[in-house]
């Protein structure tokens, strides 16, 4: 009994091996088609200011709708990319699909409006990022302070040297550089001082079960100090609730991402949100003028 419920098990584990594998095997085959016949897309998720809850930065965010396996997480997507040689496919799918449709809002008067954008971690090492990201800005006449590089905590601090002439050189070109999912890896904020980033944001593990006395509030406020000192500004991740909004914004950190402002949307709404916000602002200029 105990044998066969152990095969079993085996043959269980066995199989799922084995799906995953599957489903690993045919995304790569179809990755490449995917970028090619657009199944791949980007979402847009808002990013506000805390102070007046006005949309002032958007992150792109990968979508892919596959026909068998439904919408793959874009943590698995990046990582079939890397592991079949399709990053820099995929990247410069990403930037160019962003900046292109930033210059497509600007068209429309929204000329404010910064994008940001994830880079993943293989850029580091394999090829050249710093090209790639001129080139695009080239091709799509997007001005390169409108566009923010996303990189993770984890890529940046495993290779500090090998990354920080990279990350200077990105800075160089005019954009803009965001240390993402701060608090979730190894870096410190004495390391920070070394790398040209201009923001932080803090991993959304920060704010969940976040109250005013909690440890975790120290560590947040400590952040904040800390990055005014290094002239960083901060952006705190998956704010969903009020009680958290207002806890960050009172905490005095600037822009804040998250269910409560807004989910990630197609670019149509988020370009609604965008000049909704921004004939908001032309009114009070108005006003006071
Ligand atoms: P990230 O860069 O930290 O992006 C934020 C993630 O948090 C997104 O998940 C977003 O949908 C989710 N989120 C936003 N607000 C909330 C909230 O209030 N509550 C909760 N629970 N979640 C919230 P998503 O889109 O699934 O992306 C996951 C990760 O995949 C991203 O984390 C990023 O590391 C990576 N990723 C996404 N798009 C790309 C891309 O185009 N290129 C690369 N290299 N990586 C990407
Ligand atoms: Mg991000
Ligand atoms: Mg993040
Ligand atoms: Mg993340």
């Amino acid at each position: 009994q105990a044998k066969s419920r152990g095969r079993n098990t085996y043959q269980m584990f066995h199989q799922s091996m084995n799906d995953k594998a599957e489903r690993f095997r045919i995304l790569t085959n179809d990755l490449h088609q995917a970028l090619a016949d657009n199944q791949m897309t980007l979402a847009y998720q808002p990013i506000v200011c805390l102070q007046d809850r006005r949309v002032i930065l958007v992150e792109a965010l990968l979508r892919w709708q596959h026909d068998v396996y439904g919408a793959i997480p874009p943590p698995d997507i990046v990582t079939i990319a890397e592991n079949s040689g399709q990053a820099e496919r995929l990247n410069e799918w990403v930037l160019q699909t962003a900046c292109r449709q930033t210059m497509a809002w600007r068209r429309t008067g929204l000329t404010e409006i910064q994008i940001s954008v994830n880079i993943s971690p293989a850029m580091h090492t394999r090829y050249n990022l710093e090209t790639m990201v001129s080139n695009v800005l080239v091709q799509t006449g997007l001005p390169a302070n409108k566009l923010i590089l996303e990189i993770t905590e984890d890529t940046t601090m495993q290779a500090v040297e090998n990354s920080l002439q990279r990350l200077q050189n990105l800075h160089a070109l005019g954009v803009e550089l965001a240390l993402d999912d701060f608090g979730t890896g190894y870096s410190s904020l004495s390391q920070l001082t070394l790398m040209p980033f201009q923001k932080l944001k803090i991993d959304k593990v920060f704010i969940q079960q976040l109250t005013p006395t909690s440890k975790k509030m120290s560590v947040l406020k400590a952040i904040l100090t800390l990055s005014q000192d290094l002239g960083l500004k901060v952006v705190t991740e998956g704010i969903e609730t009020e009680a958290q909004y207002e806890l960050m914004r009172d905490a005095g950190c600037q822009y804040g991402q998250g269910y409560l402002f807004s989910k990630p949307v197609e670019a149509t709404e988020v370009g609604k949100m965008i000049s909704r916000d921004a004939q908001q602002r032309s009114d009070i200029n108005t006003f006071y003028r």
